[in-house]
């Protein structure tokens, strides 16, 4: 069903899921399979007439047991809206599902890694827009959590502590802050408005979070998608990836934080991955992270 090869020049796998080519692609609002099912309709994905956060196994995968897992999140059974719109409670909630989906997929032996995510907006591949997100386990440790297991080795410990308190001791880049995180687009941003949420305290995953923890990291999260859609007073696509620690045998490290790679420069413009990011690796950026951090502050107080 899908298959992995070894991409030797990059030293990366490649997933290869030829099925998804099939997966249901922007369909209109009443052929929505993420809407409750209603009485005297088609059933949808999720075969209840209502409910509040619904979790399945993505009918495309790009991984299956007993090699990693594909889930879909789906935040609430109403059509429209966003992770910004659901109701605090909701939003607390997901954070207890997600915390939930970490510990039990976590706990598989063929996962190394689970990664919660949400893709938003079409310019970042959406395929509904019913507000939902998606959970990947990878049978393998994917690069960019073990780039950041080799930012632990270089800062001779926790490299997400580390630039936190950095991030503090600067303070020109923070965009908000609450008793169990700090955000703040980071020093060395690759996107133009790219956020990083990062608890305060070192916590490895959801696992080691307080109720209270979990209370504000969703409303922490709720606020920045709030004023990203201030900023340009429109819909801001964006990446939303949840970093926790692996979940392998000789897994280490690890910090939970929250990061948002928006694709948009101004309003309509996008930053595309042209030659140098591609070929060579090298963001290119034409905004510094300070001023994005200005404009977002400011965009946040708009918001609330
Ligand atoms: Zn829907
Ligand atoms: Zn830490
Ligand atoms: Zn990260």
């Amino acid at each position: 069903m899908t298959e992995l090869r070894f991409n030797e020049l990059r030293g990366e796998q490649v997933d290869y899921a030829i099925h998804r080519q099939e997966r249901t692609f922007l369909p209109d609002r009443a052929h929505c399979p993420l809407d409750p099912t209603r009485a005297g309709m088609p059933a949808t994905e999720i075969p209840f007439p209502a409910f509040e956060i619904a979790v399945f196994d993505n009918r495309f995968p790009a991984f299956v047991a007993p090699h990693g897992a594909a889930e879909v999140v789906v935040y609430t059974d109403e059509h429209d809206g966003s992770l910004a719109s659901l109701a605090p409670e909701r939003a607390e909630a997901l954070m207890w599902v997600w915390r939930h989906r970490y510990l039990e997929l976590g706990a598989r032996p063929d996962v190394e890694y689970v990664f919660i995510f949400e893709n938003r907006g079409v310019e970042v591949g959406v395929t509904l827009h019913h507000p939902h997100g998606q959970i990947y386990a990878y049978p393998f440790m994917p690069p960019v959590p073990a780039l950041e297991s080799a930012a632990d080795q270089r800062a001779g410990g926790c490299a997400p502590c580390v630039l936190l308190a950095e991030e503090l001791r600067d303070g020109r880049r923070v965009i908000l802050e609450n008793d169990a995180l700090v955000a703040y687009v980071p020093w060395a941003a690759r996107w133009g408005y790219e956020v990083h949420v990062v608890m305060r305290e070192h916590r490895r995953s959801l696992i080691d979070c307080s109720g209270e923890e979990l209370r504000l990291l969703a409303v922490a999260l709720q606020q920045i998608v709030r004023g990203f859609d201030a900023l340009f007073e429109r819909p801001f696509p964006y990446v939303m990836a949840v970093h926790q620690a692996p979940t392998g045998e000789r897994a280490h490290g690890g910090h939970l934080h929250v990061e948002f790679y928006p694709p948009l420069r101004t309003a309509d413009k996008l930053k595309f991955l042209a030659g140098s990011e591609q070929g060579a690796g090298v963001f290119i950026s034409d905004m510094l992270p300070e001023d994005s951090a200005t404009a977002l502050r400011e965009a946040l107080a708009r918001a609330s």
